[in-house]
């Protein structure tokens, strides 16, 4: 089942979930007078010594995670509330749903009823799983497997490879099918390399034994052993994830012939017939090396281990969506032990969630309609012209680009995308199926309708206009190949965006977005794209040289600071986004002082103009993160943790020095020559 699009679309934050519902305005901020709560401050703390602390330590120790969380802050309050509110508009839809409706948001509330009979559901126990139990068992030949594995694109079946389509990144106006590395059931190879999880890892082998014998899978307990040795294989063989970042290292086009002949022991034939996309004439392989050494390893491997393995990651792929034991085992290994979460999720927050994942842009025009205020659109687009306006001059003013390169960095930024809100169009959900009693069907159907979407669009020009995130996500995203970055209606909220804010907090706050997503496409990956969109070096050699090594410099900042025992920042898979959190911040600081026309910024409470900016940014960061959670977070998340995205960018911008009269001695202060300064 692979769901999530493989593209590597940089986010601003982890939150992937949303919501929306009831109430017809937002709620009393608490943000203070005007936009920030100076009672979350800990002002025993120097800002120098600690700026996370200082500017959010009060609020970030009187925070208390919800059982059913693994963190909690002003991020996960605003997901919250798109949640509640996608409850309501569920909610009303499911009170009137019919089976197999005609409409999208009846669709949506067929979804949602389906998943929130929960009586159904346990009735039916592992009996959804027969069909697809009984096609991995008839699996003989190593052709009958690989078409099992092109079969998963359609379905919940597991794969030793994603697959996706997504615009071709040397020639973003045609769609290319992309093949990655996947075959893991833990959430990344470090859980089975490094000794950090080996407790973790040493579990594993319980819950895999306890979901084959929920499944009614034969010899669970030994079939667990074989598989796990299996994924073992795989995790030696696969990239790291900060290789996996790198857009010229995952660009290798291949046709179907050589692949066969470079990667074999697995029969892509049949697995590329069985997805449904008859013999391409090429491919694109992400993490060549690894997607070898795994075809070669399916090769070698005896069916029985192979059928075992698949009748796994079936069952775990569709636990969510079956009986409470599967349920239950899945959430004790997966959020209780490998993140720390104290409480399964309320059945109508998981209702919420899947219903999304199969119905994103149903639930999205409802959102829209009711809860995105129409002057938001007008002042955010006026907010993406002043940061693009900073973004200029300081492109025009840079001091370590040559003149060529700089020229066209100012075209590429000259031709961003702003998409704001919600999309120019709907997706048409008039051939998915959906029943209200049949919830495993609707999560199958509503896979292989989204597969087929995308297989249409293969040999036609791109659709610019189809999103990678829904309206009511909490978050944005630049990306490359369009040169555009996307800001979905539900972040232009408190405390991101807070039309009763003074200016400086807002521009500190969504101000820091936009930069931040801008300056994604002038980070380590997106700079390998143009202002179409391809990827292609535009860099003199020299000033790629300039730019690695300011990003070295920068990385390693971020790798000595002190995170937690035995775990540390990656400086190489966290490069693009403090890159992007540095841009940021800094443009943020800009467009405000431009937006001044000379004046004098006002003081309020004491605090300055620029102090406000500083601040607007640090609020959005107040989160406490689970131990567990904050573990895993640091390898497979390319952002940096909250401290470190308010202290790192912080302490290297001059005017942060001179906002909080930051001295030398002090913990975060850095001598002016060693401050890194890249856009
Ligand atoms: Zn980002």
């Amino acid at each position: 089942m692979n769901r999530a699009r493989l593209i590597a679309t940089a986010a601003f934050g982890l939150i992937a979930l949303a919501a929306r519902g009831a109430e017809k305005t937002a709620p009393a901020t608490p943000f203070g007078a005007w936009g920030f709560d100076l009672s979350g401050e800990n002002t025993a703390v120097k800002p120098g010594d600690n700026f996370f602390e200082y500017s959010d330590g009060t609020a970030v120790k009187n925070i208390v995670i919800p059982p059913d969380r693994t963190s909690y802050g002003a991020f996960n309050q605003l997901a919250e509330l798109s949640e509640k509110r996608v409850h309501g508009i569920l909610d009303h839809a499911a009170a009137t749903a019919t089976d197999h409706p005609a409409d999208a948001i009846g669709k949506a509330g067929a979804m949602f009823k389906a998943f929130m009979d929960e009586a159904k559901v346990e009735s039916l126990g592992a009996w959804p799983l027969a069909p697809d139990l009984a096609a991995i068992a008839a699996v003989k030949t190593p052709a009958d497997f690989a078409a099992l594995q092109g079969h998963a694109q359609t379905g919940f079946q597991g794969s030793l490879f994603a697959m996706d389509i997504e615009p071709d990144a040397k020639d973003p106006t045609k769609y290319a099918i992309v093949v990655a590395q996947s075959g893991l059931g833990m959430p990344d190879r470090d859980y089975y390399l490094t000794k950090q999880f080996a407790d973790k890892k040493a579990k594993y082998a319980g819950y895999v034994t306890h979901m084959l014998t929920l499944a009614g899978w034969h010899d669970p307990a030994a079939s667990a052993d074989k598989l796990i040795a299996f994924e073992q294989k795989i995790a030696e063989a696969s990239w790291a994830r900060a290789d996996r970042r790198d857009p010229d290292k995952t660009y290798n086009p291949i046709g179907l012939a050589e692949l066969a002949k470079t990667a074999p022991g697995f029969d892509w034939a049949a697995f590329f017939k069985a997805a449904g996309l008859g013999a391409p004439s090429q491919v694109v392989l992400n993490e060549k090396s690894a997607i070898i050494k795994i075809a070669a390893l399916a090769g070698a491997t005896p069916i029985d281990t192979l059928q075992a393995w698949a009748a796994f990651h079936l069952a775990a792929n569709a636990a969510s969506d079956l009986s409470k034991d599967f349920v239950t085992t899945s959430f004790d290994f997966n959020n209780h032990l490998l993140q720390g979460q104290p409480e399964q999720k309320p059945r109508w927050k998981r209702a919420v969630a899947a219903t999304e994942l199969a119905l994103g842009e149903a639930v999205g025009e409802a959102y829209v309609a009711q809860f995105y205020p129409p002057d938001a659109q007008a002042k955010m687009v006026a907010l993406t012209h002043d940061l693009r306006d900073a973004f200029r001059v300081r492109l025009e003013h840079n001091t370590w680009m040559a003149p060529q390169t700089r020229k066209k960095a100012l075209e590429k930024l000259a031709a961003f995308d702003f998409q704001i809100g919600y999309p120019k169009k709907w997706r048409d959900y008039s051939a998915l199926q959906i029943s209200t009693g049949d919830l495993y069907g609707n999560v199958e159907r509503s896979t292989a309708f989204e597969w087929a979407f995308w297989v249409s669009h293969l040999g036609h020009v791109v659709d610019r206009d189809l999103w990678d995130m829904t309206p009511q996500t909490v978050n944005a995203y630049n990306n490359p190949p369009f040169n555009e970055v996307v800001f979905p209606a539900a972040i232009l909220q408190p405390p991101f965006f807070n039309n009763a804010a003074d200016a400086a907090i807002n521009y500190g706050a969504i101000g820091g977005v936009i930069g931040h997503e801008m300056t994604h496409g002038f980070d380590d990956e997106g700079r390998k794209f143009d202002a179409k969109g391809r990827l292609h070096d535009w860099w003199t050699p020299e000033d790629s040289k300039r730019f690695e090594a300011l990003g070295k410099r920068y990385g390693a900042e971020f790798a000595a600071m002190d995170i937690m025992p035995g775990a540390h920042i990656n400086p190489a898979l966290t490069m693009g986004e403090n890159i992007a959190d540095l841009g940021g911040l800094t443009l943020a600081l800009d467009a405000y002082h431009a937006s001044l026309h000379g004046k004098p910024a006002p003081v309020i409470d004491g605090v300055t103009g620029d102090q406000r900016v500083f601040l607007g940014w640090a609020q959005v960061w107040r989160e406490k993160v689970r131990p567990d959670a904050a573990r895993q977070y640091l390898v497979i998340d390319p952002h940096s943790p909250p401290i470190a995205r308010v202290n790192g960018p912080s302490q290297n911008i001059d005017a942060w020095y001179t906002a909080f009269n930051v001295k030398p001695g002090e913990a975060h202060y850095m001598a002016p020559k060693d401050r890194v300064k890249i856009w």
